[in-house]
Formats: structure tokens, C-alpha cells, sequence
């Protein structure tokens, strides 16, 4: 993590408070003179602060020299791949991703697709802070243009990934919950084009999010389950407020966690490819590694956060990656979070094997994972972890291992536990996965119960 400006991704704060425009202009201000010359892809969500916030960023950079290619409302990983393909400089999102609408903030991508590195999120910083801005004569100010069918060339190199003819002789029925995001402009008409049946609910663009909750999991995802259920659909799909994630819903009603559909991508992938290497990040489930090792290959763990798998990917040549919360980057056709390849690849795999997904799903094994969350204040944050380091291994006993890669994660005999702070929220999060609902249970609310005994003594 760098300073105070950058979470686990990009800027991510309530807008009002932790964000303001006066900062959105010195952030344009600031990646103008970073970047120096060449053009930047803008674009932003839904949220009813993004066009506000974005023209300020606008303003900021043509300020520095830089062009500005406006791309409107559009998916964040539409945003990343549009910048590679167009051979722009970088891409800049206006979102605050799942976040409650109140939020807002903004995701730096490279030319090549990849999410801005710490490093580079750090001297953006840098100048930012300094406010040593290059200034632009009245002459030579960035130019401002638009790109109005960005979804559009998405969805038409997205064609091309996948087996289109055999996709559309299946003329599924699935259900989209873009959940009022940024994926109303692309995933439903990704989905008819592939011949599918499709019914969106939570369609229209809204940033007060008026349908569910931004982040899709299964207490949001009622009304979706619901109706693929009922209408017996094959396949539910559900995104966060700038699409990058994207949640499965099997023609059962089950919302099939990330981790699980990585390994059945990575099931697939691996018997093709030269490289055996999975990138996933360290609150994935032990499944996941195990299904990977069966196959031949191996998997690799990162911090949390999209970048952080996009760097290892490239670093480590990988096949693919991904996170449990729904995640998924195919580094074959770029580096972002891919929601929308991810849905051609389960509709494909379903054309071609003739099963359905939650047929196909079945085969990768469950073990109960349970979440918590505990309050506590931002800056008490670094002190409640240190002493957790020394204290929880202690407080749970029959430790394997202590790793620190991102948070404090415990490997116990039985299981594993997962503390770490959140990079958005003024929160800590624990996550424990056992073989058996009751010992998750207990690894739990033992760790729950040291976490807020730390809380409470800092
Ligand atoms: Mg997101």
C-alpha cells in the first residue's frame, strides 16, 4: 500500500469528505505531468458524482499538455482494454467500484492494459502532494476528443475469444443483474449477440444503486436467484458498480464463489497451455490449489487486489488469475479484470461438454468459508495488526504457518484463517475456511474474539 491517497486500488473515498474536486482537478493535474505528453482514455460509472468528478480530471490534465479521450459511461475493463487497443498512454476510471454510492474515487490503467503498479501509484502521489504541476501554455493546451461505441468494440474482439457459432446453437436463457452499473451498456448485449434469451433486472443506469447493494454476493443477489430459478434460466450473471467483477449464478440458484470458477477455468486451461502457473490471491479457498495441482499445474498467492494478480501474471508468464470475490483476468487478451470473457468461457464450456453449469461446478468441492468484519478506525489500523501478529497465532494454537503477504494469514492443522485491514473501508476483515462447517465455526469466533480484544485494548 503507498500513501494516504491510494487504497488496495486506485482512490477510493466518500465523496465530500475524503474526496473533493479541488482534489479531482490536482490528480489530473498530477497524472499530466507524470505521464508528460500522449493521450489518456477517460471514462467513469454510473455514480451520480462520476461525470462531476471526471470533468474535473478532464480539466486537470488538458491543463498539463495531455490529451483527453472521453469514453463516457462504460465497464471498467472496457476502459483498459479500449486503452490497449487504441495504443493510448493510460486509461483513467471514475468509479469507486463496489462501493456504496456515497463513494467515489478513480483507477489508473497502463497502455498495456495493467492496472497503474504501487510504484507508479506512489509518484503519482508524489506530485500530487508536491503540486509541482507541468503547466501548459494557453497554446498548447490537450486536446479533448470522444469515443462513443467503446462497449461496442469490446463486445466485437470478445466475438472473437470465443466459439460464437457453437455458443448460439445452445440459444441459452440467462439473466443479467448489472446491479444499475456500468455493465448495463455491454453484458446484455454481449449475451444476445452470443443467441442467448437474455432478461436484465437492475438495467438502467442509476448511481443511487436503487436495486441491490453494489457488491455482488448472495445476500444481494436475492431477486437474481430468484428469477433464474423461476424462469428457469441456464445461467445468472451479476456485476459490481464499474463491472470488473462478476458473480455465477448456476440454473440451480447457487452462486458459485470466484475461486471455485477459477478452478474450472483452470481445469480447462491448463491441459492446453504451456504454462502451468495460476495466479490467485490469498483469500482463496485450499480447493482451488488442490484442483490446480491435479491438473499438473501450481498456483501462486498475492495481496489482495485485480493489480496486484496482473503483476504477478506478467512476472510469472501465467496462464491466468484471479480473486474469490469474482475476478477473473485471461492474460491472452489483456491484463484487467475480463467479467465478460469469463461469461463467454462458461457459456462455451457448457456448449461444448453439453452440461450445465452447475452440472460442470459440481465437480469443483465446496469448503465452508465464513467472513466477518470488525469495526475500527482508520488509523488504529497498522497497530491492532502488529500486535495481532504476535497475539493470534497464540490465541488459536496447532499453527502451521504464518504468512504476511497481505494481512496475517494463519494456516492452522485444520483450515486457515485470514486477518487483514480493509484497503477501502475503516474495517478489519477475518475469513476462515475448514473442511467442516463446525470448525470453521470455531477457528472463527476464536479469531473474532482476539481481533476484538486487540480493538479494544488499542
Ligand atoms: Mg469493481
Amino acid at each position: 500500500m503507498t500513501g494516504k491517497l491510494f487504497g488496495t486500488t486506485g482512490v477510493r473515498k466518500l465523496y465530500g469528505e475524503g474526496f473533493t474536486l479541488d482534489m479531482a482537478l490536482d490528480l489530473g493535474k498530477a497524472v499530466g505531468t507524470y505521464l508528460r505528453e500522449g493521450t489518456i482514455l477517460l471514462a467513469r460509472d454510473a455514480r451520480t458524482t462520476g461525470k462531476m468528478v471526471a470533468d474535473s480530471l478532464c480539466a486537470g490534465i488538458v491543463s498539463t499538455g495531455v490529451n483527453v479521450k472521453r469514453a463516457g459511461v462504460i465497464p471498467t475493463p472496457t476502459l483498459a482494454f479500449l486503452a490497449k487497443k487504441l495504443g493510448l498512454s493510460a486509461g483513467i476510471m471514475v468509479t469507486a467500484s463496489h462501493n456504496p454510492p456515497e463513494y467515489t474515487g478513480v483507477k489508473f490503467w497502463s497502455g498495456d492494459s495493467m492496472g497503474f503498479t504501487p510504484d507508479m501509484e506512489a509518484e503519482i502521489e508524489r506530485i500530487y502532494e508536491s503540486k509541482e504541476f507541468k503547466v501548459a501554455d494557453w497554446s498548447s493546451l490537450g486536446d479533448i476528443s470522444r469515443i462513443d461505441n467503446g462497449a461496442e468494440i469490446h463486445i466485437e474482439e470478445l466475438l472473437k475469444q470465443c466459439d460464437v457459432k457453437k455458443i448460439r446453437s445452445k440459444q441459452y436463457h440467462v439473466i443479467v443483474d448489472p446491479g444499475n452499473g456500468a455493465a448495463c451498456v455491454l453484458t446484455p448485449y454481449l449475451m444476445r449477440e452470443l443467441g442467448c434469451k437474455v432478461i436484465t433486472i437492475n438495467g438502467q443506469l442509476d448511481g443511487h444503486f436503487p436495486g441491490r447493494r453494489s457488491e455482488p454476493e448472495e445476500e444481494t443477489l436475492g431477486d437474481l436467484i430468484k428469477l433464474v430459478k423461476d424462469t428457469a434460466a441456464n445461467l445468472g450473471i451479476a456485476h459490481d458498480g464499474d463491472s470488473d467483477r462478476v458473480v455465477f449464478v448456476t440454473e440451480k440458484g447457487e452462486v458459485v464463489r470466484g475461486d471455485r470458477t477459477i478452478a474450472l477455468f483452470a481445469r480447462n486451461a491448463l491441459g492446453i497451455s504451456r504454462s502451468k502457473k495460476i495466479i490467485t490471491t490469498v483469500d482463496s479457498s485450499k480447493v482451488l490449489d488442490e484442483v490446480v495441482s491435479e491438473v499438473g499445474g501450481s498456483t501462486e498467492r498475492t495481496p489482495v487486489g485485480d493489480i496486484q494478480v496482473a503483476v504477478k501474471i506478467k512476472e510469472t508468464d501465467a496462464v491466468l488469475g484471479g480473486e474469490a470475490c469474482g475476478v477473473f483476468i485471461f492474460p491472452e487478451f489483456h491484463l484487467a479484470p475480463e467479467p465478460f470473457l469469463a461469461a463467454c468461457k462458461i457459456l462455451e464450456m457448457m456448449a461444448e461438454s453439453d452440461r450445465s453449469f452447475g452440472d460442470l461446478i459440481s465437480e469443483i468441492p465446496i469448503y465452508p468459508l465464513k467472513k466477518t468484519k470488525l469495526a475500527v478506525p482508520n488509523d488504529k489500523k497498522a497497530t491492532v495488526m502488529n500486535a495481532l501478529t504476535e497475539s493470534l497465532p497464540k490465541a488459536l494454537g496447532d499453527v502451521k504457518e504464518v504468512l504476511t503477504v497481505d494481512g496475517l494469514g494463519i494456516s492452522l492443522t485444520q483450515g486457515w484463517v485470514l486477518v487483514r485491514p480493509s484497503g477501502t473501508e475503516p474495517v478489519i476483515r477475518i475469513t476462515c475456511e475448514a473442511p467442516t462447517v463446525e470448525i470453521v465455526e470455531d477457528i472463527l469466533e476464536r479469531a473474532k474474539k482476539e481481533v476484538e480484544s486487540i480493538i479494544g485494548d488499542s
